[in-house]
C-alpha cells in the first residue's frame, strides 16, 4: 500500500516509462493527482502520455492507472435506484441512435439504466445532441434527481457531471493535440474511469468496427474490448462487450431530430432491422448482466418501452407531445443507374451530416437540430435508374455544397446484390 502522500518527480515518472519500466502504484496515483489539481504540467504529462503511446501498460499497470483516474473525482452512489443498474457504451459510430431506444426497453424490463452520455464531435452524433431535439428536455440533471428517475422510471440519459473522473477531461483535451488519442490503454482507461465512475453494477460494451468507426481494423477492436471488459472487472463491474459493424450507417436516418423519430419507431415495434437487430442485442447482454429475465422484443411490441420511454423525457422536462422541428430544404440523391446498391460508406454519411450542421468540429460549436440525411436505399436494396438513394434536410443552404462534395462515391450500384454480412462480429467476455 503506498500512501497518496508519498512526493515523486515528475522527470523520473517520466523517464520510467520512456525507458519500458513498469509505473508503480505510488507513482501512478501522485502523477494522475498532482496533474489535476494544476502542480504537474501540460508539457510533462504530455511527455508521459507519449511514453505510454510507445511503450504500453501492462494489464495490473492499466488498473492502477484507470482507478487513480477515477479517484481524481466522486463515484456515484445509484443504491438509491432500488434496482439492479447496468448501462451501455458505444465506442460511436454513423446513425448510431441505439441508446435512444435502448435505454427505455431496458427500463421497462426492470432495470436502472443510467446512462451518462457526451455530446458528438466530429462525425459520429452524440446523444444528447439527438435528445436536445426534444422540445424543452434538459440534459443536466444533479445525483439526487438521478436517482429519483431511476427509481421512478428507470432509465435516465444525462450528461455526465465535471466531478467524473476530472483527470480525464484534462487528459482527453491533452491528447487531442499531441497526438496521443490513438492508444489503446489511454483510450480503454478514459472511457472506462467515466463509466466505473458513474457507478453502474454492470456495463455493456458496444466497439464499433468499420469505416465508420473510431476502429476499423477488427483485431484492434478486439483488444480494445478485451482491455476495457478486464478493466472493468478488476474495478468490480460486470462487463461484456459486443463488436458490432460500422461500415454502413445503422438504420436510415441520420442527424439530430430525425434519429429520435426512428428510434420511437424501433420502441413503437417498428424500425430498421439492422438498428433493431443491434439494439435487441445490447438489450440482452445487459438484461443477462443485470440478472432480469425477461424478452425486450416483448416490451418494445407491447407499448411498455415506449411507455417509459415518454416518462423518462417527461421526467427531464421534455415536451413528448411536441412535434420535432423539420428543416425548410430537401434535396434528393438518386441512384445513376439500376441495380443493387452493395456498399453506402457511412464515413462519407457522417462527414456529410456533419457538414449540413448536425455535428460540430469544435466543443463549443451549437449543433442544428433538424439538419440530417434518410439512407433511402441500403446495401442489398434494388434501385431504378432514377430512384432516391439519399435525402439530405437542411436550413442552410449555403451548407449543401459541401455536404454532397462530402457524398461524392458514397454508395456504389452493381448488377448483383452484396453477400450479406454479419452485424454482430463478436462476443467479448471476461
Ligand atoms: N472516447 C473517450 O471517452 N476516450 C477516448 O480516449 C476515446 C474515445
Amino acid at each position: 500500500m503506498t500512501d497518496v502522500h508519498e512526493v515523486f518527480d515528475a522527470v523520473d515518472v517520466i523517464r520510467t516509462k520512456r525507458d519500458g519500466r513498469t509505473l508503480t502504484d505510488g507513482q501512478i496515483r501522485w502523477f494522475l493527482t498532482e496533474y489535476t489539481a494544476g502542480r504537474v504540467a501540460d508539457e510533462q504529462a504530455a511527455a508521459l502520455l507519449m511514453a505510454i503511446l510507445w511503450r504500453g501498460m501492462d494489464p495490473r499497470e492499466l488498473d492502477q492507472w484507470t482507478a487513480a483516474m477515477i479517484a481524481t473525482g466522486e463515484r456515484l452512489d445509484l443504491s438509491g435506484a432500488g434496482r439492479p443498474t447496468v448501462d451501455k457504451h458505444s465506442t460511436g459510430g454513423v446513425g448510431d441512435k441505439v441508446s435512444l431506444a435502448l435505454v427505455p426497453l431496458v427500463a421497462a424490463c426492470g432495470a436502472a439504466v443510467p446512462q451518462l452520455s457526451g455530446r458528438g464531435l466530429g462525425h459520429t452524433g452524440g446523444t444528447l445532441d439527438k435528445m436536445e431535439a426534444i422540445p424543452g428536455w434538459r440534459a443536466r440533471l444533479d445525483a439526487d434527481e438521478m436517482v429519483r428517475i431511476l427509481r421512478t422510471v428507470g432509465g435516465v440519459i444525462c450528461a455526465a457531471g465535471p466531478g467524473l473522473a476530472p483527470a480525464d477531461r484534462k487528459l482527453y483535451a491533452l491528447r487531442d493535440v499531441t497526438g496521443t488519442v490513438e492508444s489503446i490503454p489511454l483510450i480503454a482507461s478514459s472511457i472506462m474511469s467515466k463509466k466505473i465512475a458513474e457507478g453502474t453494477d454492470a456495463l455493456v460494451l458496444d466497439v464499433k468496427v468499420g469505416g465508420g468507426a473510431f476502429m476499423s481494423d477488427v483485431g484492434q477492436a478486439r483488444l480494445l474490448a478485451e482491455t476495457m471488459v478486464s478493466l472493468g472487472h478488476a474495478a468490480g463491474v460486470r462487463t461484456t462487450a459486443l463488436l458490432t459493424a460500422m461500415d454502413t450507417p445503422l438504420g436510415r436516418a441520420v442527424g439530430n431530430a430525425v434519429e429520435v423519430t426512428e428510434a420511437e419507431e424501433v420502441l413503437a415495434g417498428g424500425g430498421p432491422a439492422d438498428l433493431v437487430e443491434v439494439t435487441l442485442a445490447l438489450a440482452r447482454e445487459m438484461l443477462a448482466l443485470a440478472g432480469i429475465d425477461a424478452d425486450p422484443d416483448t416490451v418494445r411490441h407491447d407499448g411498455r418501452g415506449l411507455r417509459t420511454w415518454r416518462a423518462m423525457v417527461a421526467a427531464q422536462g421534455g415536451d413528448v407531445a411536441a412535434t420535432l422541428p423539420v428543416a425548410s430544404l430537401r434535396h434528393v440523391v438518386r441512384s445513376p443507374s439500376t441495380g443493387f446498391v452493395t456498399r453506402l460508406d457511412a464515413r462519407a454519411v457522417g462527414v456529410a451530416v456533419w457538414r449540413l450542421g448536425a455535428g460540430r468540429a469544435r466543443k463549443e460549436d451549437t449543433v442544428s437540430t433538424t439538419a440530417g440525411l434518410w439512407c433511402h436505399a441500403k446495401p442489398g436494396d434494388a434501385v431504378e435508374n432514377g430512384q432516391p438513394v439519399l435525402e439530405l434536410a437542411v436550413d442552410d443552404p449555403s451548407r449543401l455544397p459541401d455536404a454532397l462534395a462530402a457524398l461524392d462515391g458514397a454508395f456504389t450500384i452493381g448488377p448483383e446484390p452484396p453477400a450479406p454480412v454479419p452485424l454482430i462480429l463478436d462476443r467479448i467476455t471476461a
